[in-house]
C-alpha cells in the first residue's frame, strides 16, 4: 500500500519515526481490528458475545471495548438496531476514557457526529449528568440523532452551531469539553479518500482551523474543568504544536497529563492523538452576565395539545412510565423531555433540547424511536418480543408490516428483551413504525444472501 501513500506523506512519518517506519507502513496495509462498545445502560459483555455469537477480547485502555475477533459487518443486527453497542475503532475508544469524567459531570461534546465519543460519554457520566452533543454539519447531525436515538440515554441535548456560537451560549458552565478535531485524518490513510484529499496544505489547513475551534472550545468551561483535545492523524502541526502554541497564549491552562500518542504498529486501532488540558481553578469566575439564557416557555395553548396527545398515549400504553428528572417541552407537533440539567440552556437554540418522546399527528400521538429505544419493556405491557432468526423480526427489520394476532393499538417490538421499534395493530396486521434509517440494510436473515459459514446478519 505505501506504494499510492503520497511521497511527501511518507517522508514526514519517517522523520517522526525513525526506524518504526516500515512497522507503520505495514500497519497501514494490513486489515483493520475490529471494535465495538458495550452499551453499560442495556447489557454486559458476555450476553452481548452471545447474542451475536462473537468472541469479544477487551481492549486495555477502555473497559467498554472489546475487538471483534472475526471480520462481520457490525450493523444490521437487532442488537445494533436496540442500541447495545456501537461500531468504533479501538483507538478511538480510548479518548473519552483519558478524560476520566465523573457521574453527574456537564459534559460539551463539540464535534459530535457520529456520535462515537457522545455515546461513550453518556456511559461516563451516567444518568445524573448532561452532555450538550453539538455538529456543525446538517447530514451528519442527522446521523448524530440516529444513533443517539439508538442508545437509549435520556440525559442529552443537541445543536448544530458553529462553536463560535455555541462558546457564548453558556460560556464558562462546562465540567469538561471535548474537541474531537476535525483534521487531516492520516490515521484512516488506507480508505482511499483520505489518500486523494492528503497535501501538506491540507495539514496547514486542517491546523489553522484547530486553532480556532480550541480557542472556542476553551471557553465553554468552567474554572478547574478540563478540556480533551484529540485528533485521528500523526502530524506535530496539527497535535502537540497546536496544544503548545494554545498553552502559551492561555496561561489560564496547563496540561493536566502527559499527551498520548496511539499509533497503528502499537496500539489496536487506527491510530490516535489525545491530550487533556485543565483550566487552573483560580481563573476568574463566570459573570453574571455571561450566565445561559433559558429558553421562552412555547407557546401555552399547541404545549397544552401536544402534552394531552402524550398523556392520552402514557395511559393506554405505558401507565406506568416514569421519565428522569425534568420538564415536557412542546415544540410545534414534537414533544421532549428536557433534563433538569438542560434548563440553563437557551433550549431555544438546540437542535434537540431532550429526550424526543414523539409527534402528534392528526387524532393521535405518533411514539418515537428514541422512546422505543429508552423505554423499560416490562412497562409496555402491550409489546412483542422476537428471537434472532425470527422470520417476524427479520421482517420488521426490513420495515414491514407484520401478521399478528393480539391487541389493536400500538405495540412495542422487542429483540428478546430490549425495545427496537413501535409497530401499530389493527386486525391482526401490524404497521411499521421504524424510521427508514433505522432499517436494517444488510440483508440479515436472508438464507440466500448467506455463504456458509457467514453470521446470520451478514
Ligand atoms: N466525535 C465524533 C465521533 O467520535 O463520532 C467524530 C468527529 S469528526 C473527527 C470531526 C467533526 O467535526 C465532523 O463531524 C465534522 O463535521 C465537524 N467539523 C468540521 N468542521 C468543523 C468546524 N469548522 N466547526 C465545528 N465542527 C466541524
Amino acid at each position: 500500500m505505501s506504494d499510492c501513500l503520497p511521497e511527501a506523506f511518507v517522508s514526514r512519518m519517517g522523520a517522526l519515526l525513525d526506524d518504526e517506519l516500515p512497522s507503520f507502513l505495514e500497519a497501514l496495509r494490513a486489515p483493520r481490528a475490529r471494535g465495538l462498545r458495550v452499551n453499560p445502560r442495556k447489557v454486559g459483555a458476555a450476553e452481548l458475545g452471545r447474542l451475536l455469537s462473537l468472541r469479544l477480547d477487551p481492549l486495555p485502555r477502555c473497559p467498554l471495548g472489546f475487538t471483534v475477533a472475526a471480520d462481520v459487518p457490525l450493523g444490521g443486527h437487532p442488537a445494533h438496531v436496540a442500541g447495545l453497542y456501537y461500531g468504533q475503532d479501538p483507538a478511538a475508544m480510548a479518548v473519552v476514557e483519558r478524560l476520566e469524567a465523573e457521574p453527574g459531570w456537564r459534559v460539551a461534546d463539540v464535534a459530535a457526529a457520529p456520535g462515537g465519543k457522545t455515546t461513550h460519554l453518556l456511559s461516563m457520566i451516567g444518568p445524573g449528568g448532561l452532555v450538550l452533543a453539538n455538529e456543525v454539519s446538517p447530514p451528519r447531525l442527522g446521523v448524530l440523532h440516529e444513533n443517539l436515538d439508538r442508545w437509549g440515554a435520556p440525559n442529552v441535548v443537541t445543536a448544530g452551531a458553529a462553536l463560535n456560537d455555541l462558546a457564548s451560549w453558556a460560556p464558562g458552565w462546562f465540567d469538561a469539553a471535548l474537541l474531537d478535531a476535525p483534521c487531516s485524518g492520516e490515521a484512516m490513510m488506507w480508505r482511499g479518500s483520505a489518500i486523494t484529499q492528503w497535501s501538506p496544505a491540507a495539514v496547514s489547513g486542517s491546523a489553522r482551523r484547530q486553532a480556532r475551534l480550541l480557542e472556542q472550545t476553551a471557553r465553554l468551561v468552567r474554572p478547574g474543568g478540563l478540556l480533551l483535545y484529540s485528533t485521528c492523524t500523526f502530524e506535530r502541526d496539527e497535535n502537540e504544536d497546536r496544544v503548545a502554541a494554545f498553552l502559551d497564549t492561555h496561561p489560564e491552562w496547563e496540561l493536566a497529563e502527559p499527551e498520548l500518542r496511539l499509533w497503528p504498529h502499537r496500539d489496536p486501532g487506527e491510530g490516535q492523538y489525545v491530550a487533556r488540558l485543565r483550566r487552573r481553578p483560580g481563573a476568574p469566575a463566570r459573570a453574571a452576565t455571561d450566565r445561559p439564557r433559558s429558553a421562552r416557555r412555547p407557546g401555552r395553548d399547541r404545549g397544552t395539545e401536544v402534552e394531552r396527545q402524550w398523556e392520552a398515549f402514557v395511559r393506554a400504553v405505558c401507565p406506568d412510565l416514569v421519565l428522569p428528572p425534568g420538564r415536557l417541552l412542546a415544540r410545534g407537533s414534537r414533544l421532549y423531555q428536557v433534563p433538569t440539567a438542560a434548563e440553563e440552556l437557551p433550549l431555544d437554540r438546540l437542535a434537540r433540547p431532550g429526550l424526543e418522546l414523539g409527534v402528534v399527528r392528526p387524532g393521535r400521538f405518533q411514539p418515537s424511536q428514541a422512546l422505543a429505544c429508552f423505554v423499560d419493556p416490562h412497562l409496555v405491557p402491550n409489546r412483542v418480543s422476537w428471537a434472532a432468526g425470527d422470520r417476524r423480526l427479520e421482517a420488521f427489520l426490513r420495515g414491514e408490516a407484520v401478521e399478528d394476532a393480539a391487541a389493536d393499538g400500538w405495540v412495542l417490538v422487542c429483540y428478546e428483551r430490549w425495545g427496537l421499534g413501535w409497530g401499530r395493530r389493527r386486525g391482526g396486521i401490524m404497521k411499521n413504525f421504524l424510521p427508514p434509517r433505522a432499517r436494517t440494510r444488510s440483508r440479515w436473515g436472508d438464507p440466500a444472501s448467506r455463504s456458509p459459514g457467514d453470521p446470520p446478519w451478514r
